[in-house]
């Protein structure tokens, strides 16, 4: 069986803690995209993990994770995040991780463009990670990255890969930016100290996962951000530098060829996003402050205030629809018990027209929202575990929107803990 678990909107839907609970049914989970500008954080009788590059099975005991071809890998990063994970106790060996030979390495002349760039910007900048994603996602695509097999090559082999794409790299680093010029040889020194240690996990994904696959096990696609964040088919160019959509799963990972089973889209119950770009639904003064409260909707890693709205009728049907999703989480609806009435945007206005497609371009820049209240649910339902616990509010609150989005609402969670969750 062949899951992708996957966001529907802008990121922040709660993925972390559908994930732990999916977790539990699987022998393997994969990621297939993106490197260590996004993570989770997942609390257990451990500790507290923030996982930004190996995947969330790495917490639970007997799964395998694997980390496809599709991510870009800061391996002074991942290094660091093993390192952390096993000083809490966490065995991490060549059997529970394999890291794919076609995934690109993320160098630290990466880092240093994305920084460059962030800053010759100045208050125009995108708001990047500044953790070299879009710049090593470049070099992918002009054939010029360097890649997790290529830790095998010998010290002469790898010198002249790194002086034949540095050679290219210091045009723009020191001939535009005017920064100090990359060396090949301190690039190898760092090639060897972060991927010596990782050597042991390199596997070549597809006959990994081809085998799983044939032998029945359950395999788990682990996403990173959210449709609208997805190179293609997101709010570009506020997205991230790769695919994020489910259809992407299987390629990034290592079985093109397959099809997934289940999509389960994780969705919250009103609307979160994080920096810049068109958020039509957002709320703004008294409305959008109390709902940040009640969500907690501040950054985990920078703990800068999100932006926040309603339901977004016409963004949510259009993730739904472009992850292919089988199936929904909602997620937080606990967080709008203090309404008196639920703000929801239904369309959106683009240009004096009513607007149910989510648009593009100049289109979405011009659209407002318009929106619709719901009742509130009047009461606190964080402590409902069935179907038949929840106010006739918020039921009825539910199915609008699995009509409106078009796909079966599977599981509503209700608090941040594993058993806050009611199975529909
Ligand atoms: P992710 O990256 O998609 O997992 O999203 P976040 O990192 O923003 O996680 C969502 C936050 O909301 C975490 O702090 C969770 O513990 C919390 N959370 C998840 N589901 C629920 C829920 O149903 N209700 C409440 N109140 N909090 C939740």
């Amino acid at each position: 069986m062949l899951t992708a678990i996957v966001g529907t909107n802008w990121g922040d839907e709660g993925k972390g803690r559908m994930v732990d609970l999916l977790c539990e049914e699987m022998d393997v989970v994969a990621r297939y995209q993106g490197g260590n500008n996004a993570g989770h954080t997942v609390i257990n009788d451990r500790g507290k993990f923030i996982l930004n590059l190996l995947p969330s099975g790495i917490l639970h005991e007997n799964k395998v994770n694997l980390m496809g071809n599709g991510m870009v890998i800061d391996i002074e990063h991942l290094c660091g995040e093993i390192e952390k994970l096993r000083a809490a106790g966490v065995s991490i060996t060549p059997d529970n991780l394999k890291i794919s030979s076609g995934a690109t390495i993320t160098m630290p002349y990466d880092k240093a463009m994305d920084i460059l760039e962030e800053d010759r910007l100045g208050d125009a900048k995108y708001g990047s990670t500044r953790r070299g994603i879009a710049p090593v996602y470049g070099d992918k695509y002009m054939k010029k990255g360097v890649r997790i097999a290529d830790l095998l090559y010998s010290d002469e082999e790898l010198l002249a890969e790194l002086e034949n794409i540095l050679s290219w790299k210091n045009l723009t680093i020191h001939g535009g930016y005017g920064a100090e010029p990359y060396k090949a040889g301190d690039m190898l020194a760092w090639l060897r100290k972060f991927g010596d240690p990782i050597k042991p996990f390199i596997t070549n994904s597809t006959v990994y996962l081809t085998q799983q696959h044939k032998a029945g096990k359950n395999i788990m696609f682990e996403a990173q951000l959210g449709t609208l964040r997805d190179i293609d088919y997101g709010i570009y160019p506020y997205t991230t530098s790769s695919t994020t959509l489910a259809a992407f799963a299987p390629i990034g990972a290592g079985v093109p060829g397959l099809r997934l089973d289940r999509v389960v889209g994780v969705m919250k119950a009103y609307s979160s996003c994080v920096g810049a770009g068109p958020f039509t639904c957002e709320l703004f003064g008294e409305k959008g402050d109390e709902l940040r409260e009640a969500g907690g909707e501040y950054g985990a890693a920078t703990g800068r205030p999100r932006r926040v709205g309603g339901f977004d009728v016409v963004a949510s049907r259009y993730g739904a629809m472009m992850q292919g999703c089988t199936e929904i989480a909602l997620t937080k609806l606990d967080v709008l018990s203090y309404l008196k009435e639920i703000p929801v945007c239904v369309s959106y206005d683009c240009y004096g027209e009513t607007e149910h497609d989510f648009p593009t371009g100049h289109r979405l820049d011009a659209a407002k929202p318009n929106y619709e209240y719901f009742e509130g649910f009047g009461a606190d339902i964080s402590s409902c575990r069935k179907k038949e616990d929840l106010p006739a509010a918020a039921r009825r609150y539910i199915d609008y929107i699995e009509r409106e989005v078009d796909c079966r609402i599977s599981y509503v969670s209700v608090g941040p803990a594993r058993e806050d969750i009611i199975y529909m």
